[in-house]
């Protein structure tokens, strides 16, 4: 076969993004020959790489937009999946995130991004995490995960149990058994799965993005015509990558994988007003003594950490608890659509502390709490209060090809994912990946195994 280079623009760094510029960049063959692409994501925003992780691992002086989704999720892998095709994401971005919380890929590059050439003005990973909880923390964790649903009004219709069909197929799923639950609530489960510790895995993210040879532009694109062109031509000011000789050979864009998030609402060439924010405000709060009990009825969790939701009667989770695993638990909830406030609300911050205690009164800093029958908000120990919107789209996500091109660009959209955008990722990935190659006529290269052991 004869060797053939490609140029991929990928518009959004994001986990969508980012997840699709690593599926198309780890499938690079090792020789010359075949088919290899360069890719390069262009970028508004892309996280503050040398800081240390506090709340969400941003400082204050630097702190993206409420608008980057990703910086801001809390988040955990549990299915709310409406559709086969989310479903099938969820179980695909799962299987690979197992494989990564086995393997460790993250130990064994400690120093990728040594060697990168970029402008002062850019965030420049640093070769190491700067703080000692960062050291600890692992970008994937396992957890126990209690799910509780609550009881609707009304007369019950007989339906199956919500959790069949969505939760069922995580490993050590079982149902809890009625005489456990309390009033006002009509169903629960409990299962295995992976919390994400946001900050550290969308930089290891980026990390392996760069060394895997991408390029990172940091640009605004007021449309999909002025994306291609950043990425054709960019200022030397806005760029990252690790070896700027290689991309002399990178000529023009052929194709463009658009991935902006809440952007998919106002850059020319898509403007979708079905995208749209659902606000999200989580509390941060430190709390390494958390540990999964065992009931006197039920065997011993296989996972120490223990992570929770309570699933309104209409649907959704407003109240969770999702361990990182570094001694930091994320407390949430809210989703409030159509909501672009980024000003977290001092109220709602104690509501949702109240809320979390009534389900997990272990949060609480246990010297204050010592005596009291019902811990109160101001014992726990809160690290930040962050508020991230949630960019979600009426209709579902869009992953398709466009009808027309930009200027001779193949155009793959890819957004949309409202409150599944990490536990969607690899699955949405790998999707937007074949679309492309079928756009570029690139032969398709890999099973999703073969895909799974190389980061
Ligand atoms: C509070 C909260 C909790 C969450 N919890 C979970 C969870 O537990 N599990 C889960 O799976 N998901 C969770 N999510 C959802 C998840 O964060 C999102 O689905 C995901 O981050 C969406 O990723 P994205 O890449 O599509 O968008 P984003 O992360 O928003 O990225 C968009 C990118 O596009 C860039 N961009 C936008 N416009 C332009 C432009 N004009 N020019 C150049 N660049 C542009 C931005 O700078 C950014 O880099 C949560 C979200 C929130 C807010």
């Amino acid at each position: 076969m004869a060797s053939s280079l490609h140029h991929i623009a990928i518009l959004g760094c994001g986990v969508i993004g980012l997840s699709t510029a690593l599926a198309i960049l780890e499938d690079q063959p090792q020789t010359g020959r075949g088919s290899r692409s360069f890719v390069t994501i262009v970028s508004k925003e892309v996280p503050n790489l040398d800081e240390d992780s506090g709340g969400a691992g941003q400082s204050s002086s630097k702190k993206p937009s409420a608008e980057y989704a990703s910086l801001w999720a809390g988040g955990h892998h549990v299915s709310d999946a409406k559709s086969e095709r989310e479903l099938r994401y969820d179980k695909i971005t799962f299987e690979r995130m197992s494989l990564l919380a086995r393997e460790k890929p993250w130990s064994k590059k400690a120093a990728v991004t040594s060697g990168l050439s970029s402008s002062s003005v850019l965030p420049v990973p640093p070769a190491q995490t700067s703080n000692d909880a960062e050291k600890q923390a692992e970008p994937l964790v396992w957890v126990h995960q209690t799910e509780l649903y609550e009881k609707a009004d009304g007369p019950q219709i007989a339906a199956r149990p919500p959790y069949e069909g969505v939760l069922d197929w995580y490993p050590d799923f079982k149902p809890l058994p009625q005489f456990s639950l309390k009033g006002g609530l009509s169903h629960g489960c409990t299962f295995s799965t992976i919390d994400i510790n946001v900050p550290v895995y969308h930089r290891w993210l980026l990390h392996c993005f760069l060394e895997l040879g991408g390029r990172l532009v940091v640009a605004e694109a007021k449309s999909l015509r002025q994306a291609v062109q950043l990425a054709t031509s960019p200022a030397s000011s806005q760029v990252v990558c690790k070896d700027i000789a290689t991309w002399r050979q990178a000529g023009k864009v052929d194709a463009l994988v658009a991935s902006p998030g809440l952007g998919a609402r106002f850059i020319e060439g898509i403007k979708d007003e079905a995208v749209h924010p659902q606000r999200g405000q989580v509390v941060v709060v430190h709390a390494p003594w958390l540990s999964a009990d065992a009931p006197s009825w039920n065997d011993k969790p296989p996972h120490k950490l223990p992570g929770y939701s309570i699933v309104r009667a209409q649907g959704g989770r407003e109240v969770y608890v999702i361990p990182r695993g570094d001694g930091t638990v994320v407390c949430g909830g809210t989703r409030i659509v159509d909501d672009w406030d980024p000003n977290p609300r001092p109220d709602t911050t104690k509501r949702i502390l109240e809320r979390c205690l009534g389900l997990v009164p272990q949060l609480a800093d246990p010297k204050k709490s010592a005596g009291l029958t019902r811990p109160r908000a101001e014992d726990v120990q809160v690290v930040g209060v962050n508020v991230g919107l949630r960019p979600a789209r009426r209709g579902g996500p869009r992953l398709d090809r466009a009808m027309d091109d930009v200027d001779g660009v193949k155009v793959v959209y890819n957004y949309g994912y409202g409150g599944a955008g990490y536990q969607a990722s690899w699955g949405a990935a790998l999707d937007a990946k074949q679309l492309v190659e079928e756009a570029l006529q690139i032969p398709s290269s890999s099973s999703v195994q073969r895909r799974s052991a190389k980061l």
